[in-house]
């Protein structure tokens, strides 16, 4: 990352602070601190003023601070961050200051207060997750390389899948192909989920076989430099044991991902963008059957803002990244779910993922 983009990170940040009525941000959140600082270590608060950015953090990563983060001064944190926040406060002035109330446990918040009684704190929710949501040019390029590394890694899964191997087995092999070509680890848990097992969305792989003919649900995806990819696809090892079941349900899927994909535009609300898919399967006769959104932002964690959901209005804006993910999942039955990553444009829709959609495989 460069410092250039660090730089304009920090002043989209300060461009809020006049409408919060606030003259500093209090970041303590762990992917916002990243975002804003470089810094990827587990444990830190940034103090982010008109002019000057401090890092708290403890002795484990006061080199770090130095290797990740040139331009920020430290503050060493020796026993509680608590205990060196009033002085803090007073050394830059602040009276005014702006805090994670959505991320900030109801506790320190309350220690926070009684430690700095004079400041005004200001609980706001959701500020730097609204700057993430738009992508930069290196967020981009680390996003396109984390997408491309799952594509790779479920090509080469999917060659050596066989019926009886398990779904752990096959778990394993994409995993560590993504471990060996730049991925620092995997994106969550990879969901490898044949037969019935396919109806709960969010199976773990476990120690079940694969089974020719039935549909296997893959998702996947690896993280690179904190950034984070997520695929699915629905396979089957041969020929569908219940071809006609199967293709109704695949194709319906596959018709609502790829008209919910072309619909999306900026400015558009991602509740309509999930609608375009829930009205088509709800036409198919599965719209009981499809009980989760249709997509998530994705970028330093897998499940972030904007939401392509019914229960929340979510503006569409160029530089969004989201997933969009239509899933049936019948009980006893089993599941098909096709997610890809979109990029939204100036004027539609980019397509990242490029893993076939083609479901018969082996
Ligand atoms: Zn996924
Ligand atoms: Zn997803």
């Amino acid at each position: 990352m460069t410092n250039s983009s660090l730089l304009a990170r920090l002043d989209r940040l300060r461009a809020e602070l006049p409408a919060l009525g606030a003259e500093a941000f209090l970041i303590s959140q762990p992917e916002n601190r990243w975002y804003l600082s470089g810094f990827s270590g587990s444990s830190g608060w940034l103090l982010v003023t008109d002019q000057q950015v401090w890092i708290a953090t403890d002795f484990r990563y006061y080199e770090q601070v130095g290797l990740e983060c040139p331009g920020f001064e430290l503050v060493k944190v020796t026993t509680r961050f608590v205990d060196v926040l009033p002085e803090l406060l007073t050394k830059t002035g602040v009276r005014r200051l702006a805090f994670e109330a959505d991320c900030v446990t109801f506790a320190d918040g309350q220690e926070w207060a009684k430690a700095a009684p004079d400041v005004e704190w200001t609980p706001t929710k959701g500020v730097v997750m609204k700057l993430r949501a738009v992508k930069d040019a290196s967020e981009l390029a680390t996003m396109r390389a984390a997408i491309a590394l799952a594509d790779d890694a479920l090509a080469v899964g999917l060659a050596q899948a066989r019926p009886g191997m398990t779904e752990l087995e096959l778990s394993w092999i994409i995993e560590s192909y993504m471990r060996t070509h730049g991925a620092q680890t995997v994106a969550f848990d990879l969901i490898i989920a044949c037969g019935p097992n396919g109806a709960r969305p969010h199976a773990r792989a476990g120690d079940a076989p694969l089974i020719a003919g039935e549909p296997i649900v893959i998702d996947m995806g690896a993280r690179i430099n904190g950034y984070n990819s997520d695929l699915t696809r629905t396979v089957c090892l041969g020929q569908p044991n219940d071809p006609a079941r199967f293709w109704e349900v695949y194709n319906t899927v596959l018709a609502a991902q790829v008209a919910a994909e072309a619909a999306i535009r900026p400015g558009m609300n991602g509740q309509d963008v999930d609608a375009v898919a829930r009205d088509l399967i709800a036409e198919a006769g599965y719209g009981d059957y499809f009980g989760h959104g249709l997509g998530h932002g994705v970028g330093l964690a897998v499940h972030e803002e904007p939401r392509l959901s019914r229960l929340t209005p979510s503006m569409l804006a160029p530089g969004h990244l989201v997933t969009v993910e239509p899933g049936i999942y019948l009980p006893g039955w089993g599941g098909v779910r096709i997610e890809d990553i979109v990029l939204v444009t100036e004027d539609g829709v980019e397509v990242l993922s490029r893993a076939p959609k083609e479901p018969i495989v082996g």
